[in-house]
């Protein structure tokens, strides 16, 4: 077996897809990953120095209230060495761009400027935050037709360019994460959604205020739809390593399943709790990103519960959901099995079966 240098996928000898580079042959599993390492051999044979910020290129397309507080969070964790805003309206993108250049003084060196789709060219990450935004009442599953017809005007253009991982963030998330996949013709690897890295976040810091114990100690995921499907994996909680049932003995107050109950509601009401309030949500999606992106820049094999291509996972195929999956510099680097009980599983399928049939009505 070989190794895909664009995807890091294996694949077999005998593929009809390679390509001779510097007297080498080298061994592709699409031919999407044939035309990528075409485009540019020297991206995916090299590989840079995880610590050094050489080359960490970022392009955001979206400059809304998401991609432009994401370019600020970015801006302030001196990941990035450059950070391309491209919207539809250039002059929003130009706005932001001239907002955050004058606080470089106060935070590592970083190029920042408004781009056009030719920026994805040679990019570690593009982020897509373009579409329309959740209005109050409104479902993420309620924006699937607007949003799906900007993708597919949207990811062609930054297709052209070849970068290396696309992040989706608009919503309905998982839906259009499978699209981008079919759009783009990217190996599942090189596309994932920020799915329930946000909504795990949630629930780790509620149960950290519940428990009285440092959300970064407790162990917990949601997973399935980035939405009102999502799933709460209640057994495999852990704080510090104890069971979460363990751990609630040790509490004066027990913890009623009423309790816990309250909590996941809380997590999944959370985006519409605060866009009732403020019209949008932003800040924690933001710090999401820098996490998901610091894991694809620094290579650091982190386990995120990203939207990614499943395929017979609990029974559930050809759809994008989120599972824990350990992300590094090649994207989706493992998808994991994580161990669930029946009725999550059977919660799990539930969620997958709402976002297929939505998927079969898009006919891609
Ligand atoms: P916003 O309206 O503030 O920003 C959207 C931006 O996209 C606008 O600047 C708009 O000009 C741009 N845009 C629209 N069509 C475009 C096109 N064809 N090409 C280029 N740019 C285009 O919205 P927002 O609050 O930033 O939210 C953006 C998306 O992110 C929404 O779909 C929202 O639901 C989603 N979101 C996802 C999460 C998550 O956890 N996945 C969290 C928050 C928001």
């Amino acid at each position: 077996m070989k190794k895909d240098p664009v995807c890091g996928m294996e694949v077999a000898e005998t593929t009809k897809y390679t390509s001779a580079y510097q007297g080498q042959t080298f061994f592709f599993c699409t031919s999407r990953c044939k035309e990528s390492f075409e485009q540019n051999p020297g991206m995916y044979l090299t590989s840079p120095d995880a610590n050094s910020k050489e080359g960490r290129k970022m392009a955001v397309v979206g400059a809304g209230q998401v991609g432009s507080t994401f370019a600020f969070a970015l801006m302030i964790s001196g990941l990035a060495s450059s950070i391309a805003l491209i919207d539809r309206n250039p002059k929003h993108a130009e706005g932001h761009v001239m907002d955050l250049n004058h606080g470089l003084p106060f935070v590592q060196p970083s190029r920042i400027y408004p781009g056009t789709y030719s920026d994805c060219e040679g990019a570690d990450i593009v982020v897509v935050t373009a579409g329309a935004p959740q209005k109050p009442g409104e479902s993420r599953l309620d924006l699937v037709q607007k949003n799906t017809e900007i993708f597919k005007e949207v990811i062609p253009e930054i297709v052209r360019h070849n970068p290396r991982v696309l992040l989706i963030v608009s919503n309905p998330v998982d839906v259009l994460t499978y699209v981008t996949l079919k759009v783009s013709g990217y190996p599942m690897n090189r596309v994932m959604g920020s799915g329930t890295v946000l909504d795990t976040a949630r629930f780790r810091s509620l149960l950290g205020i519940h428990c009285t114990v440092d959300p970064r100690n407790v162990h917990a995921y949601i997973v399935g739809e980035h939405g009102d499907n999502e799933v709460p994996v209640w057994s495999q909680v852990n704080i510090g390593g104890m069971p979460f049932s363990e751990y609630c003995a040790l509490c004066e107050g027990g913890c009623p399943s009423e309790q816990r109950d309250d909590i996941f509601v809380q997590v999944k009401n959370a985006a519409y709790e605060i866009i009732d309030r403020k019209g949008y949500t932003n800040f924690a999606i933001a710090l999401a990103l820098v996490k998901i992106a610091g894991a694809i820049f620094r290579d650091e094999n982190s386990v995120l519960t990203v939207s990614t291509l499943l395929d017979d996972y609990y029974g559930i195929s050809d759809v994008c959901l989120s599972i824990p999956v350990i992300v590094n510099r090649q994207g989706v680097f493992r998808q994991l099995r994580l161990s669930v009980d029946e009725s999550e599983a059977e919660r799990l399928r539930a969620s997958a079966g709402v976002l297929q049939e939505i998927l079969q009505n898009l006919q891609l």
